[in-house]
């Protein structure tokens, strides 16, 4: 059975290489790209497969809604 690619995303834990599967312990570049995610690129040392993941945080302000239409 082949591994299929997971987004399996963990804010603070590791991620699988999405080649081989070895844990990466942290991303070797992070940037933000809005007040709510961050782009985390990933290297591999075991196969040197490189990716990159995206995070989206939770603000807790409440359901993610457009805001009512004033009518
Ligand atoms: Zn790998």
């Amino acid at each position: 059975m082949t591994a299929t690619t997971s987004m399996h995303l963990s804010i603070a834990g590791s991620l699988p290489c999405a080649q081989c599967g070895t844990a990466l312990k942290r991303p070797v570049w992070s940037e933000p790209v809005d007040a709510r995610q961050v782009r985390h690129l990933w290297n591999c040392s075991d196969c040197g497969y490189v990716f990159e993941t995206l995070v989206f945080f939770c603000t807790g302000e409440g359901p993610e809604m457009a805001p009512p239409l004033a009518a």
